[in-house]
């Protein structure tokens, strides 16, 4: 591990801000801060039994090395102060301005985050809510400094603890250093973190680099003395440095992957860091030059950059005693985005001129890079490079916590029964009211992110109907319904029946009963329903919604009674005239209206029979339609029914309704919908509707030339992810 002094005082952080040569600090404030942290912790002393106060200095020392700000330096002196003292949040804001008390606020409530590693899934939302609960990006920079310092003094701690903390900061905080691009930060924390996950292998590594340490010097020497020279008369200013990788990254390629650290290309790491874009580009052409480059091995981050701003070129060649070993070429504005990610961008409106590495070329470089970062921040305000990021991290999503400590993510202004019912089934059934941090919030509390919230349940307890329209997610809906549906059918039917009678009458339809029962037969020629309780029940429970279905209830009831049975008006559409356009010949009617009926929607080819209406002329069904009685002598009227066939060759469109049955998923719709418009298949209707076991039903009326056509678009339909079935209604 490098050489870092574990503890730094308060001495070391004024000589880090002294040596800065930035004279934008306000040390009479940091001062101040220290002054109070101090008497704040008293004679507290760490677990190590050294004096508390060293633990904030030392963070503090961590964040003015990163080149934030006087509030940051406070924020992080007095970051523990709140949370380990009697010192209340007011007091901090009366004495250092309500940015500082925000910035303790936000570590604060970061630091009672519960942690549990049940999975990755659980890591990731962890993650997000971080940054989604930090509205100012230092909260996250000042708790990142934390972690490390703690693990930099770790080695006093029980070895659970240790292994916790290592796991935490893997899953958790290495990846949010990476993401914010503080390179420093996230190599450190790994590899100390590794240190404890895997002793054994972390030593394996150290020892195999330690081994030859002399060689390995000799040899970074060399390149870079090979490199010099044959830049130095055409390229400016070009600094190199030489390092062995981080023992982690080493790790995940060696141990992991099962590869001998002599195999491996990078253990070595040369970096060549120089003033302009194009500059590096000609180094990259010298570096190949002198070296052989592996295949596939340049990256162009420069043109490319990475999520987190990152950019360089990257290359790996062979020396000429063929060891492999890497070359990294950037700008100084690079280098210093690589380094400190976000955190450069404090750094420079501060005009911090040291880098302990850089020495003299970076104070020549830096007025320079200062005008390239103002400019960048004149078009982007910081605070909106935050935003940026969290809203990478989807701001359109809460997490929330159980009081076991699981982070459920939940689409915004979820209420507690979406959270009740994504918990478990049960818990949302038997849920009488939720507490959020503490205190019952109404039933419609929209949740926050970071909010700790506990479901109330009671063994008896039920849903409530209009939990329905409260809560936000599709799935807590459908549960509820699910509910109903099964527990309650005698009420469902009554409530069915007021809604449907209430609705009815709304719309001026006036049936009594006896009228129902017949209105209900005809409507209900597919069968969806065994009896009309059924469909009262369906309504009952929220399984219909009636309002979906209510035009077309209305157009039957003004069929059937509004105009009188016997003198029906020809509705438009969907006829069409015998000959010219139907493509079906009917058997002793030369000039006869002719139309599909829609409960089979019959195709050419399709066996069929027509049934000549009251003035509606002829309906033609498949002769398999459940509408037609098998044996026609049997039927009332059987001299209704009359024989019909296909014109062949009618060239015509037919329309045809599918039931497409498949795993519920987004894009399903917007899939069928693409992959019937590639075959030019003009679309009637379309509409989705999910089922209770996760899957969705798909209904769509195309129109087709016929069977086989329709055969052709079934075969291409079902090749759509997730689709298990298609039905032809
Ligand atoms: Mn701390």
């Amino acid at each position: 591990m490098k050489n870092i002094a574990h503890y730094q005082d308060f001495t070391e952080l004024v000589g880090i801000l002294e040596r800065s040569g930035s004279d934008a600090y306000d040390m009479k404030k940091i001062e101040d801060a220290y002054r109070f942290a101090e008497a704040s912790h008293g004679d507290q002393r760490r677990v190590s039994g050294i004096p508390y106060i060293l633990h904030p200095t030392s963070v503090a020392c961590i964040i003015a090395e990163m080149g934030l700000d006087t509030d940051s330096i406070c924020g992080a002196l007095l970051h523990d102060v709140v949370e380990d003292t009697p010192v209340m949040l007011d007091e901090i804001r009366k004495r250092f301005g309500n940015d500082v008390a925000k910035l303790i606020d936000g570590v604060t409530k970061i630091s009672k985050i519960p942690y549990s590693t049940r999975e990755e899934q659980q890591a990731e939302n962890i993650r997000k809510m971080l940054i989604a609960m930090a509205d100012d990006i230092r909260v996250i920079i000042i708790k990142l400094a934390d972690r490390l310092h703690n693990m930099r003094t770790m080695d006093c701690m029980p070895e659970q603890k240790r292994r916790d903390k290592s796991v935490e900061n893997m899953q958790v905080y290495a990846p949010i250093a990476h993401r914010l691009g503080i390179k420093r930060i996230k190599e450190e924390l790994e590899d100390r973190s590794l240190q404890y996950l895997d002793p054994v292998g972390y030593k394996e590594i150290e020892d195999a680099l330690m081994l030859n340490e002399e060689g390995r010097a000799d040899f970074i020497r060399s390149i870079k003395e090979q490199i010099t020279e044959k830049t130095k008369d055409t390229i400016p200013n070009v600094y190199i440095s030489g390092r062995v990788k981080s023992i982690n990254s080493i790790y995940r390629k060696t141990i992991m992957r099962n590869q001998s650290i002599d195999d491996i290309f990078d253990v070595f790491a040369v970096r060549v860091i120089v003033d302009t874009v194009p500059d590096c580009y000609n180094v990259l052409g010298v570096v190949h030059d002198i070296f052989k480059p592996i295949p596939n091995r340049f990256k162009d981050y420069i043109s490319m950059p990475k999520q987190n701003m990152y950019q360089s070129l990257h290359t790996t060649v062979l020396d000429n005693k063929a060891i492999p070993f890497e070359v990294q070429i950037r700008t100084w504005e690079m280098h210093y985005t690589a380094e400190y990610g976000i955190a450069a961008h404090w750094k420079y409106k501060l005009g911090m001129a040291s880098d302990p590495k850089g020495g003299d070329r970076v104070s020549k470089n830096i007025e320079k890079v200062k005008q390239m970062i103002l400019d960048q921040l004149e078009t982007e305000d910081s605070t909106d490079i935050a935003r940026n990021i969290r809203n990478d991290f989807g701001e359109n999503d809460v997490y929330v916590f159980t009081p076991k400590g699981d982070v459920m993510s939940l689409p915004r202004d979820s209420t507690p029964i979406d959270l009740a019912y994504l918990i478990h089934t049960q818990v949302g059934h038997r849920m009488v009211g939720a507490k959020v941090n503490g205190k019952i919030v109404p039933i419609d509390h929209a949740l926050k992110t970071g909010e700790i919230c506990e479901i109330i349940t009671q063994k008896e307890e039920h849903p409530n109907r209009a939990w329905i329209d409260i809560c936000k997610t599709a799935s807590a809906k459908s549960k509820i319904r699910q509910w109903f549906k099964r527990e309650k059918r005698d009420e469902n039917i009554v409530e069915g029946k007021q809604i449907v009678e209430r609705e009815f009458k709304r719309q001026g339809m006036n049936l009594n009963d006896e009228e129902m029962a017949d209105f209900f037969v005809n409507v209900n020629m597919k069968k969806q329903y065994n009896t009309l309780d059924d469909f009262y029940a369906a309504v009952g429970y929220g399984g219909i919604q009636l309002w979906k279905i209510m035009p077309r209830l209305k157009e039957e009831y003004q069929k059937t009674y509004a105009s009188g049975i016997e003198n029906i008006k020809v509705p438009p559409a969907p006829v069409r005239r015998k000959r010219a356009s139907s493509g079906v010949i009917i058997e002793g009617n030369d000039d006869v209206l002719v139309k599909f009926s829609n409960c089979c929607n019959p195709l050419p080819g399709d066996e069929i029979i027509g049934y000549i209406t009251r003035g509606y002329g002829v309906s033609i069904h498949k002769r398999s339609c459940t509408n037609v009685p098998a044996n026609l002598n049997d039927s009332e009227e059987p001299e209704r029914w009359v024989s019909a066939h296909w014109e062949s060759d009618t060239g015509e469109a037919f329309r045809s309704t599918l039931q497409i049955i498949a795993a519920d998923r987004t894009g399903l719709l917007a899939d069928v919908t693409i992959q019937l418009s590639n075959m030019h298949i003009f679309i009637h209707t379309l509409n989705s509707r999910e089922l209770k076991n996760g899957k969705a039903v798909v209904t769509v009326t195309i129109d087709v030339a016929g069977r086989d056509h329709l055969r052709g678009v079934i075969s291409r339909l079902s090749d759509i992810n997730g689709i298990e079935e298609i039905k032809r209604l």
